[in-house]
């Protein structure tokens, strides 16, 4: 069922480890089918390096598994919340990446300081500490996410968003990127911040001219 999706799940899963956004079993990604309303998301608990497109699990938006036979990801709830109450959205990453999560911890929004930081919207809110479990993470990252495509969740991790899993897994990477840059750049001193009228100019640049 859903093969496309599946491999995208998938593919999008083996990146985590790889771009080190992930430790052992933490992180999930999942993916919405437009058509169906169906989604792809990983099991629980389980190893990147065991993971296979067959492991993934696919559910209804009620969180009715239709095809699986391992439990789905315990961060599952946030993920049907978003897809229920944001029907642009069609893929979501969840890690707890530790450049990003610096700011996690310290309740800050990570500013733009560079020109990748208008792939995301611009500065990445912080969200406020949600126990993880039932829907209210999601309630919190809509309540904050603003015209942002990611946010920190205080004390806990990093959520992105897309039309598509890979482009919020790709998202996932830029945000550890720009949080390792501004981490460092801060020990040095205070970097400089784009205004929103060069975030601007740089989004108008990035659709017109980016990407095949
Ligand atoms: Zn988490």
């Amino acid at each position: 069922m859903l093969e496309r999706l599946r491999e995208e799940v998938f593919e999008s899963l083996l990146e985590l480890p790889k771009n080190q956004l992930v430790t052992m079993h933490s992180g999930t990604v999942s993916g919405r089918d437009p058509e169906t309303n169906l989604v792809v998301i990983k099991p629980t608990g389980f190893r990147y390096d065991k993971l296979t497109p067959a492991d993934l699990i696919v559910m209804d938006l009620e969180g009715k598994i239709v095809e699986g036979h391992r439990r789905p990801s315990s961060d599952t709830g946030t993920h049907l919340y978003l897809y229920t109450h944001r029907p642009d959205i069609l893929g979501i990453v969840h890690t707890h990446s530790p450049y990003a999560m610096i700011f996690g911890v310290l309740g800050k929004p990570i500013p733009p300081t560079m020109t990748s930081a208008a792939l995301l919207g611009g500065e990445i809110p912080i969200g406020g500490y949600v126990p993880v479990g039932g829907e209210e993470i999601g309630a919190e990252i809509l309540r904050k996410i603003g015209k942002s495509s990611a946010i920190i969740m205080q004390n806990h991790g990093v959520y992105t968003f897309d039309k598509t899993v890979w482009k919020a897994t790709v998202l996932a990477a830029e945000v550890e990127d720009l949080a390792k840059i501004t981490h460092f750049a801060m020990l040095h001193g205070n970097p400089i911040i784009l205004t929103p009228e060069q975030v601007a100019e740089f989004q108008q640049i990035y659709h017109t001219l980016y990407g095949q």
